[in-house]
């Protein structure tokens, strides 16, 4: 449940909040429908006081023109009650659908702006120096025959792609990889449903309908292709009491992600950089408010072991308020060197969305330990609180993909396989020319 109370008492900040993350709400217009609803829910509170107190003054003894009098004031006020419910439900869904706009609050270190205001927190590694002309991963793969856009068009559409050969092992290897080293950390292992509700992916924060929508629908029904493992894991906790004893919940999910791309043009759709079907591990991490931003950390520290053990140049970003989308408090991207495309690209993001998604999720806790909860009596138990709810990519395989085959390039056209990885290649070291 979102809390308009709060929205309404907070209601120039929130406005300001909009502004600066350049967000389609109208804080004014959800305000005046809380205000609405408010007034009308005290009134039909009132007319349900008056028709109980005429239906109980029915039940004793009563003079049959009294008795006429009440039955004639119950049907009025049936009726009047009627309209009234009628009214509050159409305010509640209005209240409800612009209410959805309001994007999450914004941590006070956020830069302001758009997404080159983005401020670099650290570098990792140095770009490799190259004796030789570079290609890219397009230039690179084709040559050795791993991967089919081509095919893929003709199957599938734009944006496509059968990966081959050594793609294939490099694919599952990185997939193997990155589930192993966080279920090494205590991550709990999940491969999640592709196909979601909508109402699911409403919760998690995302629109699944409307022109510039990422997300996929099944058309006739109320189903979509998840763009994101963070939609069904959400989901699995939806409207449930998390024990204050399992917290942190710490998963890791595989998942194919599908994503319409709406309005992505450009160079950075080259090749495999901007796919409308990929393979993620996903870290989430579900805790109590006051430890939301040490796990933020932790997500961003385990995204910088991960990738520097790749042996990865790349820089981490504290990202600006307009790039933040609806969910998160705060967004740290990882921007890896990619040099064939003579540029950085993302590889990854860590979000912590606070309460935003455990409110419309309906995911809480009680703040006691569990041995103090069973020696309390009931009422003086302190109240269900949201948990914070947090996401951060572990490896999108494409971007992986592009930032190996162009990193590890050798002057011949083959590729070495970072040693990480090739315990989980069947220890191949090298991808040449067949
Ligand atoms: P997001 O869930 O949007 O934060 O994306 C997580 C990661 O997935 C990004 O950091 C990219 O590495 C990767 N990614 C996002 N969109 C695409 C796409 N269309 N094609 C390939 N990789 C993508």
């Amino acid at each position: 449940s979102i809390d308009f109370k709060w929205i309404r008492d907070n209601k120039d900040a929130m406005a300001a909040n909009v502004i600066n993350r350049k967000t389609a709400a109208d804080v004014e217009k959800v305000v005046q429908l809380y205000e609405q609803s408010c007034h009308l829910r005290g009134e039909v509170d009132k007319l349900r006081a008056e028709r109980n107190a005429v239906a109980n003054a029915m039940k004793g003894k009563v003079e049959a023109s009294k008795r006429e009098e009440l039955i004639e004031q119950g049907i009025q006020l049936k009726e009047r009650l009627a309209g009234l419910e009628e009214q509050l439900t159409k305010i509640s869904e209005l209240l409800y659908f612009e209410g959805q706009r309001i994007p999450n609050t914004t941590h006070p270190s956020v830069p302001i702006g758009p997404e080159e205001n983005a401020v670099v927190r650290k570098q990792v590694g140095v770009k490799r120096e190259f004796t030789f002309p570079v290609k890219d991963h397009m230039e690179l793969g084709l040559a050795l025959d791993l991967f089919d856009f081509e095919a893929a068009a003709e199957v599938s559409g734009n944006k496509f792609y059968y990966l081959k050969n050594e793609a294939v092992l490099l694919e599952l290897a990185l997939i193997n990889w990155s589930v192993a080293q966080l279920t090494r950390k205590g991550f709990v292992p999940l491969s999640t449903p592709d196909i979601v509700r909508s109402n699911v992916v409403e919760k998690c924060g995302f629109q699944p309908r409307g022109q510039n929508t990422q997300i996929y629908s099944i058309e006739g029904t109320d189903l979509c292709l998840a763009g994101t493992a963070e939609i069904p894991v959400g989901g699995l906790y939806m409207d449930q009491i998390v024990s204050n004893s399992v917290l942190p919940l710490k998963l890791v999910a595989f998942s194919h992600c599908f994503r319409t791309e709406a309005g992505a043009a450009g160079s950075a759709t080259r090749g495999l950089y901007r796919v409308h079907q990929f393979s993620k591990v996903e870290m989430f991490i579900i805790c109590c408010p006051e430890h939301s931003e040490a796990f933020h950390e932790e997500l961003i520290s385990i995204e910088e072991e991960l990738f520097d053990s790749l042996g990865l140049h790349f820089k981490i970003l504290d990202m600006a308020t307009e790039d933040l989308g609806a969910p998160a408090h705060r967004k740290f991207d990882i921007e890896a060197w990619m040099p064939g495309l003579d540029r950085y690209g993302e590889i990854s993001s860590a979000s912590n969305c606070t309460d935003y998604q455990s409110r419309r999720l309906n995911i809480r806790y009680r703040p006691v330990s569990e041995a103090l909860a069973v020696k309390k009596v009931k009422g003086s138990l302190p109240p269900l609180q949201f948990v914070h709810t947090l996401n951060a990519t572990a490896c999108a395989v494409p971007r992986m993909i592009i930032s190996i085959l162009e990193n590890y390039q050798q002057e011949d056209g083959s590729i070495i396989i970072p040693e990480v990885l090739q315990p989980y290649m069947g220890g191949l070291g090298f991808i040449r020319a067949r």
